[in-house]
């Protein structure tokens, strides 16, 4: 053997050796821009693209974090449903899917609610998890739904859901539809109550769900880029025969056309339903200036004739302090 032999050799499986020590999830690369992202930025930049802000799905127990104030709440128990009540099988059991969904995910159904204080007032928040069969609606859904709008009512708290869903779950066939009306008549007792139910659409919002509570909210928010409609781009062009403009289906284009009130980066998403909420209760009332606060020439008699200001601003403090 040479000189080189004996010399290099030895060096080169150390050094290659070293290499594999990097993780492989480290980079990933953004479905929209295609850039590579150094994965655990994304965790700080609550999964939106650090390029181009590109809303990624984000999951349901981080989506809770971000929402509470000091990322404190406490889950509502989901109600035990039948499991299964059609026997249905197609290329498996579909209680084998549940059960492999439940493992997979920790949770146990698609729809997971909580409470706690946001922006310093008790809010129920209940959130859809995609990862769970695609945030599909089944009597699951549709109890906890009922289970959440019953502890707003109790709490006199806001309702405020982020939908994430493909539709109605098939495998529990009639009984999946009949969630539409229950959950719209949970809705109808928040309302009554006179509380707020905000709905903020997240990717993607179709089927069943788009066609019953996330369409019903007293204000309607989405995230920037999500799918929302009912039936596919795809079903829609067949059916139809025609071509769909660009954007056909995005939060921004049903924002144009009034279907969506406003479309929110994720950052801005907690201080925005904060705001929003008081606005909604009344008691943002209280921030504006009174008449002697605000400099200039006032017309002295006006408000005493009327009577009205001070009633109104005695409105508003009864309010919030009941809130
Ligand atoms: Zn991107």
């Amino acid at each position: 053997m040479s000189w080189l032999t004996d010399y290099v050799r030895p060096r080169i499986p150390g050094f290659s050796a070293k290499k594999k020590e990097v993780p492989d999830d480290l980079w990933t690369s953004c479905p929209s821009c295609q850039q590579m992202i150094y994965a655990p930025l994304l965790s700080e930049t609550h999964r939106c693209c650090p390029h181009c802000e590109h809303h990624m799905r984000m999951p349901m127990l981080e989506r809770f974090a971000l929402l509470f104030d000091d990322g404190q709440f406490e889950r509502i128990d989901i109600p035990s449903v039948a499991a299964d009540p059609l026997k249905f099988k197609d290329l498996k059991r579909y209680g084998d899917r549940l059960k492999d969904a439940q493992t997979k995910t920790g949770e146990k159904d698609s729809l997971g609610a909580a409470h706690g204080l946001m922006g310093g007032r008790e809010v129920v928040v209940a959130i859809m998890n995609f990862a769970f069969m695609g945030g599909s609606m089944g009597m699951a859904m549709g109890e906890t739904f009922v289970k959440a709008a019953e502890k707003a009512i109790e709490a006199k708290a806001p309702f405020i859901i982020f939908t994430a869903s493909g539709g109605a779950r098939m495998q529990e066939g009639i009984l999946s539809l009949m969630q539409m009306p229950r959950t719209t008549v949970a809705l109808q007792m928040v309302k009554e109550a006179g509380l707020p139910y905000l709905v903020v659409l997240t990717d993607p919002t179709t089927g069943g769900v788009s066609a019953s509570f996330a369409m019903l909210g007293d204000l309607t928010l989405a995230e920037p880029g999500a799918q929302i409609g009912f039936a596919g781009k795809r079903v829609i062009k067949q059916t139809t025969g025609e071509d769909l403009p660009d954007g056909f289906q995005t939060a921004e284009f049903l924002q144009e056309r009034g279907i969506i009130d406003v479309v929110v980066a994720r950052k801005d998403m907690k201080d925005k339903l904060v705001q929003l909420l008081s606005l909604l209760l009344g008691d943002a009332l209280l921030e504006l200036p009174s008449p002697e606060e605000v400099p200039g020439e006032r017309l002295p008699d006006v408000a005493a004739e009327e009577g009205s200001q001070d009633a109104t601003s005695d409105d508003a403090a009864t309010e919030a302090k009941d809130a």
